[in-house]
Parts: structure tokens; sequence; C-alpha cells
């Protein structure tokens, strides 16, 4: 007779689902599938897969796995996060618009504002925290409303259900970039958002060695589309690159607790620091989205940005003089980063609405011990030249 078992937590879903030991070798991790074709037994009649642009073994484990992790019914690997992106755009029509968040991911309103809007798609970025100007901004041909939580690079935190609800009630969908939380520590389907955007570069490869996208969804038209597109246009990642990102989320779990604890002790010594005029951390009490960031997320992440007494010359020394967090783009991996996103991550948000403030700094914080990365952010600071 069968006991009630338990449904299974997020660590044992991150290792095992959709990743059954190979049924004819039993290997305990999925084989890396390179091949380009597969046999067919007849003309038409094939196992499963026929060409590896439309499907291949590793991907299929990757969508299981992540779908699994955002509780969505499907989804979709793409070669980066940009793709799965431009993947979600080509499903409007010329003449839609969408909303996008004022503080966007610098790409991300690239490949909107550059992009889609040259295609016909019309776009207006708001103040997400904003009710009314976020429902002030929604017209009859508002297919979309684009939501970054945490943001990025300001760490703002936007309310998932509200704006869902919200979305819906005038015919919207909500679309939700994951990148900055994942899975583990948000789950946006689950507060009524209708597809999760990944770049799957960041926290689930989660040590810099790989560029991917993914697209999470629980909407069964939007999935059919998104499938079509991901075969019809071809951003598929290799084999090997889908490989290292369910490498990566297997331990997706514990770097988070580690990184997310760090952060926050990060934070704190910024804030205390005479030198900093503004730390941006949801997990500070100080941060005006801290409540709704405890209510829709398990912790607060480990991206930190603040701004400097000092304005854009002072920001310039400190991520030039740091030793253990590299100056480098990206975020999300064992090894700290900072970065100067005015000149560096939202450069080509230069000039627009989006435009970030030159005296900001982001920090990506890694796994490192907590006391050097403190020790390395004081020396830095201390390097200030004004
Ligand atoms: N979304 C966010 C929040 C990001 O930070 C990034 C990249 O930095 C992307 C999407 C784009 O992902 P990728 O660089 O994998 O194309």
């Amino acid at each position: 007779m069968n006991e009630a078992r338990r449904t299974p937590g997020f660590e044992t879903l991150a290792i095992h689902a959709g990743q059954d030991p190979d049924p004819t070798t039993g290997a305990v991790v999925p084989p890396i599938h390179l091949a380009t074709t597969y046999a067919q037994d007849d003309v038409g009649s094939h196992r499963g897969f026929e060409y590896s642009r439309s499907g291949n073994p590793t991907r299929a484990v990757l969508e299981t796995a992540l779908a699994t992790l955002e509780g969505a019914p499907y989804g979709f690997a793409f070669a980066s996060g940009m793709a799965a992106e431009d993947a979600v755009l080509r499903t409007l029509a010329p003449g839609d618009h969408v909303v996008i968040p004022n503080d966007a991911y610098g790409g991300t309103y690239r490949l909107v504002a550059r992009v889609h809007h040259a295609q016909g798609i019309a776009f207006s970025p708001v103040e997400l925290s904003d009710a009314s100007a976020v429902a002030g901004s929604i017209g009859p041909r508002t297919r979309l409303v684009w939501v970054e939580t945490p943001s990025n690079p300001l760490l703002q935190v936007a309310d998932v259900a509200a704006l869902a609800e919200l979305a819906h009630s005038r015919g919207a969908l909500l679309v939700v970039d994951n990148t900055f939380a994942t899975p583990y520590l948000q789950q946006p389907l689950s507060l009524g958002a209708d597809v999760v955007v990944h770049s799957t570069t960041k926290y689930l490869g989660g040590h810099s060695d790989v560029v991917g996208g993914f697209v999470a969804t629980s909407d069964e038209a939007i999935a059919e589309r998104i499938g079509f597109l991901q075969n019809a246009t071809g951003a598929v990642p290799g084999p090997f690159d889908c490989y290292l990102v369910l490498r990566g989320l297997k331990t997706l779990a514990v770097r988070l607790d580690r990184q997310c604890q760090s952060a926050l002790a990060v934070a704190r010594f910024l804030e205390a620091h005479e030198k900093v005029a503004r730390v941006r951390y949801p997990g500070l009490e100080s941060h005006p989205g801290h409540d709704l960031a405890k209510a829709q997320m398990r912790d607060f992440g480990a991206m930190v940005s603040f701004t400097l007494r000092g304005g854009e010359p002072a920001a310039l020394d400190v991520a030039a003089s740091t030793g253990i967090f590299t100056l480098a783009e990206s975020l999300g991996a064992v090894e700290s980063l900072i970065e100067h996103p005015a000149r560096m991550t939202h450069l080509s948000a230069a000039g627009s609405a989006l435009e970030v403030d030159p005296a900001l700094v982001r920090l990506s914080v890694g796994l490192e011990t907590l006391e050097d990365l403190i020790d390395d952010l004081d020396r830095a600071l201390g390097s200030i030249r004004s």
C-alpha cells in the first residue's frame, strides 16, 4: 500500500525533477546529447526527437527541471536571456503596446525601444511601484505588462500579485523577469503572473561559464507560440550549455542561502559608512519595498546597489579599487562582482527615461569569505580621492 508522501521540496526538485538516471546506462547525470539528427523507425515515426533545433534530449531535461522549479506546465530554453525576452515580445503584433519598468535592465529597454518598437510595438516606461501610473499607462492595445523585481540596478520591488490583477482586469498578461530572485526566492506564477523570463547566465548557471535564457508559462496559448518561435527562429542553447545550467541548478538553494546572508551583512556595512549616501537592498528595513519583498520572497537576494556622497568620481574610484570584487558586468555567480551601471550594463539606457544615476555602484555578492568582502569594500571606500 502506498503511503502518502510529502511534496518534494525545492532542493529535491532542483536535483531530481526531470533528471531520473539514464534508462540505458543508469548514469546519474543527464547525458550531453550532441547528435543533431535522430534515426526514424519509419517515415514520420520517431522516438520524440527529429532534429536538434526542434528538440534535444539534454535541453528537454533542462526544460522540465526549470519549468518544475517555476511551478510551470511549460518551459523553453533559449540561447540567452535576450533571446528568451525576444521570443516573448515576438508574440505581439504591430500596434500592440507593452508597459515596461522605468528602471528595466538596459538590454531589455534596448530590445523594446530599438528592435520591437521599430517593428510597430508601442511601449511606455513606468514606475511599477506607482499603481495609478501603471493603471494610467495601460491602453486598449496593451498586451503585456513587463515586471522586473527586484529590478536591475535599482533593486526596486514591485507587487507581482497586484500587478497581475491589474493587468488581467485590462486584458493584458503579466511577464516577470525573475533573473534577480530565481524560483528559489520568488515564484511569480504562483503570485498570478502568466510568463516568467530568465537570464540563466546569472544565478541559475551560477558559475560565470554559460550564457542562456528561459521562458516558463502557465498559459497554453502563449506556450504554443513560444514553442513555435523557439523552433522557427532557432535561438536555442547547445546541449553542453543546457548541461551547465542543469549542473548549476542543483546547488542554487545552498548558494543563494549563503549569498543572501552575505549580501545583508554587506548592505548593513555600507549603510553605516560615511562615504555612502544611500544603500538599495530589499533586506534593509530602510528599503521602501522591504515589507513587500518579505511577503513575496523567501529571502532578499544577493544584489546590492549604493550611491556615493562623492557622486560619479567617487563611484568610479570605488569600482576601480576593489581586489576581491572583480570589476565586470553580469551577476549571480560564485565570484563577487562590482560595476558602474551608468557606464557599463545600463549604458544603452543613456539619454532615455531609464538613464541611471552615475553615482550608483552595483554589487553582486558571491561566495567568498564575508570578512574578506567587507574588508575589500572598506579599502575601496577608503581610496576615494574626492
Ligand atoms: N534580464 C536581466 C534582469 C538581466 O540582468 C540580464 C543580463 O544582465 C538579462 C535579462 C539578459 O540576459 P542575457 O545576458 O543572458 O542575454
